[in-house]
This record gives structure tokens, C-alpha cells and sequence, in this order.
């Protein structure tokens, strides 16, 4: 009675950029395997409301590169779970490629506050409840690229940012139940990667080991593993899930 009671009370999760096309899979996987979920996104309302036609949780828009936003948001959002967040999975994020010399103080700004500044803000509004609750999962979503790419320094910058925050923060709070990691996937069939020339697609898959991109549903297969209470003794790790590109 007790295990079930603690059971429904570590089950309340928010994905940041839940809208997107990992976002999407993150809650479609939660929401299945019986987590309270709550989804936040910035601007695009028609995909929020035909998620939440698609799966039945709630959207709360706010922009996590701004810390009282972040705060206000958090409030509405631990309403709605009816209590405090257990597992945050730091998934906002965008790409402004160009190369370097080519770069505005803009572009750079931008992509660094949306990937790597909001992992500290959502992440700062949670951390203290998870401790007192001796409770706590964080997951990052990093990218390959954190190891460089050509015309991504401001991606790569903010994506290697978030793989050494994952470490720190882990060390601080694993004596607090808090698992904190970051998975790192390779390229994966979004939008996101659609932007990219097909030419230079076909390229990058030739690279793939595996031979194709990854799914959404992939990620989220390993974010809910990240998730639950059977792996406490996982941490501090960054998890690659890339077909192999790095072999
Ligand atoms: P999408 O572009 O499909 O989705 C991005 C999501 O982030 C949307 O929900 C968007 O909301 C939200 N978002 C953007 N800016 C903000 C903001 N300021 N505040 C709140 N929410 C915001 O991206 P993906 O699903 O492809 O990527 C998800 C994560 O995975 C990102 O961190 C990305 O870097 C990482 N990743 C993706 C890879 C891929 O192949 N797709 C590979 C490696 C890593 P809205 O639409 O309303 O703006």
C-alpha cells in the first residue's frame, strides 16, 4: 500500500518542447506507460492543441529562455499535476546553422538561451523539491553534435554546455535520489532534420552505421528507461543513441 502510494506520487513529469517532433514521442510514451504528463512549448499553438487532441494531457506555453516565465509557468504546471514535478526532461531546443564567420551575435544568442539557459531555469525551479522529496529524475537531451558539426558552433556549444552541466549536477544531488543524464541522439527523423539539403542527407546517412535515421519513438523508449525508479544507479551519464555514428 505504501510502495503504491509513493508509486503514484513520483509520477508526475514535465517535458520542455513537448510539441516538437522528439517532444511529441516523449509524451505519447509517458502518458502510455501511466506517468502524469505536462508538456510546455514557446509559440505554436495549433501543434500544442492537436497534441493534446492526440493524447490527453495538458500544454502550458511559456518560454523557458526566461526565468520568471519559467517560474510562472511551473506554478501552473504543479497545479495541474497536483503536486511537485519528479521528472524533468530538458527537450527545448532549436538550430540557427551558419558558419561561424557568417554568425550573428543574434543567432548565437538565440540558440544558446533556448538549449542551454533554459536547462538552468526550468531545472532551478525543480531541483529544490526533488531534494526534499529525496526524488528526483532529470534528462537532458543533448545531440552528436555537442562534438562539433560545421556551421553549428552556437549548437554544438550549448549541446557540449548541457552534457557538463549533467555532470555536475549529478554529482550534487546523487546522495538526494536524483539521477541526472543527458542522452545525445544522433540524427533523427523531425523536422528538424528535414531542414537539412536532401543531398546533404543522403550523405549523412551513408555515415549511419545502422543505415537510416533514428525514430522519435527511439529517444523516448530511452528517456522512459532514464525515468524510472529502477534505474537510480544510472547517472552523470551521457547516453548515445545514434546508430552508430560514432564507431
Ligand atoms: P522540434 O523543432 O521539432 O521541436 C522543438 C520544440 O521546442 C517545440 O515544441 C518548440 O515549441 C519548443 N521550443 C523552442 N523554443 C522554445 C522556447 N524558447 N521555450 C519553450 N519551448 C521552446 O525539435 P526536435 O523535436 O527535433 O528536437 C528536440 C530536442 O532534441 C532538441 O533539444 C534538439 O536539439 C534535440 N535533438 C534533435 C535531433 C533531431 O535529429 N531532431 C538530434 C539531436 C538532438 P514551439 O514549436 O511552440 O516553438
Amino acid at each position: 500500500m505504501v510502495i503504491n502510494f509513493i508509486h503514484y506520487m513520483q509520477n508526475k513529469v514535465l517535458i520542455t518542447g513537448g510539441t516538437g517532433g522528439i517532444g511529441k514521442s516523449l509524451v505519447q510514451i509517458f502518458y502510455e506507460a501511466g506517468y502524469h504528463v505536462a508538456v510546455n512549448y514557446a509559440k505554436n499553438e495549433e501543434s500544442a492543441k492537436e497534441l493534446e487532441n492526440l493524447v490527453p494531457v495538458k500544454t502550458f506555453k511559456f518560454d523557458v529562455t526566461n526565468l520568471q516565465e519559467c517560474k510562472k509557468g511551473l506554478l501552473s504546471v504543479e497545479q495541474y499535476l497536483g503536486g511537485n514535478v519528479d521528472i524533468l526532461i530538458n527537450n527545448a531546443g532549436i538550430t540557427d546553422d551558419k558558419m561561424f564567420h557568417k554568425q550573428t551575435e543574434e543567432g548565437w544568442l538565440k540558440v544558446i538561451n533556448t538549449n542551454l539557459i533554459s536547462v538552468f531555469n526550468v531545472t532551478h525551479c525543480v531541483i529544490q523539491n526533488m531534494r526534499d522529496n529525496k526524488f528526483g529524475r532529470i534528462i537532458n537531451i543533448s545531440s552528436v553534435n555537442a562534438h562539433g558539426q560545421m556551421g553549428q558552433t552556437n549548437y554544438s556549444a550549448s549541446k557540449a554546455g548541457i552534457e557538463g552541466f549533467t555532470k555536475s549536477l549529478a554529482l550534487e544531488n546523487a546522495r538526494f535520489g536524483i539521477t541526472v543524464n543527458a542522452i545525445a541522439p544522433g540524427y533523427i527523423n523531425t523536422e528538424m532534420v528535414q531542414k537539412i539539403p536532401q543531398e546533404t542527407l543522403d550523405k549523412i546517412i551513408d555515415k549511419i552505421p545502422v543505415g537510416r535515421l533514428g525514430t522519435p519513438e527511439e529517444i523516448a523508449e530511452l528517456a522512459l528507461l532514464l525515468a524510472s525508479k529502477k534505474t537510480g544507479f544510472i547517472t552523470g551519464s551521457v547516453i548515445d543513441i545514434n546508430g552508430g555514428l560514432h564507431m
